[in-house]
């Protein structure tokens, strides 16, 4: 029985990426939930040394939940290529290198894939819900698509501009917000949580 997070909940969000932080504190916000990040209460990022997204969402929540006393949620999450058998995937930021450059990476993606191979695609998100007795619920949303190129689009961040979701006319780098965070990875993880935990 996975336990819920009642109105008035104080709860750690284990993330140093401010774009999550603000996703997060919005969808918890409505069901009273008061929420304070890792770096505010100066907890240090674990290494995500895991190889797959929900181990690595565990490691984050488990470690800002033991450390805080208090429940903790983590995101962890990628782009996908089957041609690539799942790369980045976990390794998606870091394929960015240290200055975060996402035209490099995109351009690095393509040139490993065939021009008319295997182009599909998927983004993945995996969210923990760690309690301080090391109990955690992990949900994980996917979203399917192509790989196009040239990359299109200045909305949106990361892979964005190269991700063509299955049935839509434009990448994700295209589409206004409100379109991609109804039918994204972290949006589709994020109903189950609220399913499951809240409300
Ligand atoms: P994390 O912070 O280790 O979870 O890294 C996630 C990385 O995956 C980000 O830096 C992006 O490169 C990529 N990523 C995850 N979600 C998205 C998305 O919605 N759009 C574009 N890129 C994403």
């Amino acid at each position: 029985m996975t336990r819920r997070l009642g109105s008035g909940t104080r709860l750690v969000l284990a993330s140093h990426n401010r774009g999550k932080l603000a996703e997060i504190a919005d969808l918890v916000g409505p069901h009273g939930i008061e929420t304070v990040s890792a770096g505010d209460l100066g907890l240090a990022e674990p290494d995500e040394t895991e190889p797959d997204f929900a181990g690595n969402a565990r490691l984050k929540a488990q470690a800002a939940a033991a450390a805080s006393g208090l429940p903790a949620l983590a995101d962890d999450s990628g782009f996908c290529l089957a041609a690539l058998a799942g790369a980045p995937g976990v390794l998606s930021a870091r394929w960015a290198g240290p200055e975060k450059n996402f035209a490099a990476a995109m351009a690095r993606v393509n040139a490993a894939l065939n021009p008319t191979g295997d182009r599909r695609a998927w983004f993945v998100a995996a969210l923990t819900l760690a309690w301080p007795n090391g109990e955690t619920a992990t949900y994980i949303g996917r979203v399917d698509g192509v790989a196009v190129w040239p990359p299109r689009g200045t909305q949106g961040f990361g892979y964005d501009p190269m991700f063509l979701p299955a049935g839509a006319t434009e990448t994700f780098g295209e589409m206004a917000p409100a379109r991609k965070h109804a039918i994204s990875h972290r949006a589709r993880a994020f109903a189950q949580l609220v399913a499951a935990c809240l409300g």
